[in-house]
């Protein structure tokens, strides 16, 4: 397993262009709104620390296809994510992919989320920051600063990202969706800073347990780099150089 490094340069651009469009937010709000708080990410950001590399190792050959539907089925729970009124604008964070070797016939299903890399091509393209990488490895989007050009979508090689087309409602304070603004797999950051696990590692335990291991990689002692030492492990698009913290095994 290659090892996660440090920031490239663009990343550190792309928090120099974050900080600027913050700070001239926050301008605005006290120019026109004293006291409105516009911005919301700075806490989830400022919770995180690069001590920690969060990641999440799947081992496929626990799974099945019933247990990627209720994986996916916990994420829509815990996100309200909900049936657009065109199948085409359902926003998705997890799919179920399918996959079968065409020599041997065998099948297998896995879940594919945003794989929150170390080199997020996404945050690269972003224009204003919106797109970013925490400390800890997390990549987040802040719905405030995203101007909804979907850049980050053509650019992510993993078709993780979705444009909200509708307005939504009923929506969790801790899931950052806005109409005309790209969404994706936050990793359950508010249950993680909360000392939890993301929704689908937790429904996991129930349908296919230790089918889905979350932890920090830079902690030789979690749980999942004690898996990752046993399994061999791969990386979807490993070719790319983007360094997913979703891991695969059994691929
Ligand atoms: Fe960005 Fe896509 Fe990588 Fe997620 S999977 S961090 S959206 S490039
Ligand atoms: Fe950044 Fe939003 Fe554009 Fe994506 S759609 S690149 S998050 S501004």
């Amino acid at each position: 397993m290659t090892k996660p490094s440090e920031p490239r340069t663009s990343s550190a651009m792309q928090m120099t262009r974050r900080a600027v469009l913050s700070a001239t937010a926050a301008g605005a709000a006290l120019t026109l709104a004293p006291g409105v708080v516009l911005m919301t990410a700075g806490p989830a950001e400022a919770k995180a620390t690069d001590k920690v590399r969060w990641g999440l190792l799947v081992d496929t050959s626990k799974l099945d296809q019933a247990a990627c539907d209720a994986l996916v089925a916990a994420c829509n729970a815990e996100t309200r994510l909900t049936p657009a009124s065109r199948p085409e604008a359902t926003p998705q964070w997890i799919r179920r992919i399918d996959i079968k070797d065409k020599q041997s016939g065998a099948t297998k299903s896995l879940p594919v989320m945003c794989q929150h890399c170390e080199f997020p091509p996404c945050a690269d393209v972003c224009p204003t920051g919106a797109s970013f990488r925490r400390a800890d490895g997390i990549v987040l989007v802040d719905k405030h600063i995203c101007i909804g050009c979907r850049y980050c979508m053509l650019a992510c090689p993993y078709k993780a990202r979705s444009f909200g087309y509708e307005e939504i409602v009923d929506q969790k304070p801790y899931s950052p969706r806005g109409k005309g603004t790209v969404q994706a797999c936050t990793l359950c950051v508010h249950r993680v800073d909360a000392g939890g696990v993301p929704a689908c590692v937790e429904a996991c335990e129930k349908v296919a347990p230790g089918a889905l291991v979350f932890g920090d990689l830079k902690d030789p002692n979690s749980a999942i780099s004690k898996r990752v030492a046993e399994l061999m492990i791969t990386r979807i698009r490993a070719d790319l150089g983007v360094e997913p913290g979703v891991l695969y095994a059994g691929l």
